[in-house]
């Protein structure tokens, strides 16, 4: 099911247990001329692209190549199956005093999702905050001619071209009252929540004392524990959970070049200044989130140093006319 609570429906559903399973997933599906999408566990991705087309589609889920195969110190490395999340991920590195340095801030999601869809933390430090750009070796199985027996898997590393092809393949290229006002009480209302609860920071695990907050960087990059929370009537389910009456919203997420973010960041302020109430609706949804990614050498990453804004809005409950 996606966010606009519409369902994606396939033929069937296919779940390999080893890497010759899929193989074999792979090669009949394309012997049989079928569209396939890779399923993940809490399929995170907003665009429905994601769902095979039509009804005869093969989804390929990949919940049983969940495992963490090595954690090489030395080399920090860490091969990992594709349906292990980021917080596998982090648990894991943390144990051996590794760390993966900048990171979506999302536990739920998958390192093939991660990559299929380029996602990203923040900062222009290091590497920058794409997860991919720290990438070094990649297995892929694709669908083959017939001399490959119908599926090809195919070793990149660090000295393939193609690598800098493969590692991001981007799959999908309240209100209390309904006046501005009262979305502007609203979204005052959501930020000073936010800012009073330091967004979910602690200073003891349990209770936030006050600033700074000082914790290591595993327990402070990335959350989401309503992912894991008991089935207990969905009490404590992730606000936009589908299956609960939640948080309802569209998303849209654009990259602008540093060189010249300087004149977007000015045309909001002018039109904040034109009339101050008319971005409230989007205070109720969090506000802009910006987040800095640096120029990537994958081919669908960024072309230079910019910052991404995320705005997330009020959606009719339509599925076809998300509201902009
Ligand atoms: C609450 C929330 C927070 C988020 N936070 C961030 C954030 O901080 N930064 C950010 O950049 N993004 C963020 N996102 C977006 C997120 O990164 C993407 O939606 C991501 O693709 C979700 O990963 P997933 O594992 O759920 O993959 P899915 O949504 O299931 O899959 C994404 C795509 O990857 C494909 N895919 C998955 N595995 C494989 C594989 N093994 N081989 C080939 N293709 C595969 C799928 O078929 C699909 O097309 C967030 C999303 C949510 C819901």
């Amino acid at each position: 099911m996606f966010p606009d609570r519409s369902v994606c429906k396939a033929a069937n559903v296919s779940y390999p247990t080893s890497e010759q399973e899929l193989i074999s997933a792979v090669s009949m599906a394309t012997i049989a001329k079928r569209k396939m999408e890779v399923a993940t566990r809490f399929s995170h991705s907003i665009p429905k692209l994601v769902c095979p087309d039509g009804e005869d589609g093969l989804l390929i889920s990949t919940k049983y190549l969940n495992k963490i195969l090595r954690v090489d110190a030395q080399a920090m490395t860490m091969p990992v199956e594709s349906w292990v999340t980021l917080r596998q991920k982090i648990e894991e590195a943390t144990k051996a005093e590794l760390a993966l340095p900048y990171t979506p801030y999302w536990w739920g999601l998958t390192i093939g999702g991660l990559m299929g869809t380029g996602a990203h933390g923040s900062t222009l430090y290091g590497n920058g905050s794409s997860v991919h750009d720290y990438v070094v070796e990649l297995r892929i199985v694709s669908a083959g001619g017939a001399e490959d027996g119908y599926a090809k898997v195919r070793m990149l590393n660090e000295t393939h071209q193609d690598l800098h092809a493969a590692k991001v393949s981007l799959e999908e290229n309240q209100e209390s009252t309904n006046d501005a006002t009262g979305k502007c009480n609203g979204a005052m209302l959501v930020a000073s929540t936010l800012m009073n609860t330091a967004f979910g920071l602690t200073n003891n695990g349990i209770l936030l004392t006050g600033y700074p907050v000082i914790r290591f960087q595993n327990r402070l990059q990335s959350s989401g524990t309503c992912l894991y929370s008991p089935q207990d009537k969905l009490i404590r389910a992730c606000s936009w959970d589908s299956r609960i009456k939640g948080e309802f919203f569209h998303q849209t997420t654009f990259t602008i070049g540093l060189s010249v973010v300087k004149n977007f960041i000015e045309d909001v302020q002018k039109l904040v200044a034109l009339e101050p109430k008319s971005l409230c609706g989007l205070g109720l949804y969090n506000g802009i989130l910006m987040r800095y990614v640096k120029a990537s050498s994958a081919y669908l990453g960024k072309q230079e140093d910019s910052i991404d804004f995320d705005i997330a809005y009020y959606r009719s409950k339509d599925p076809m006319t998300p509201r902009l």
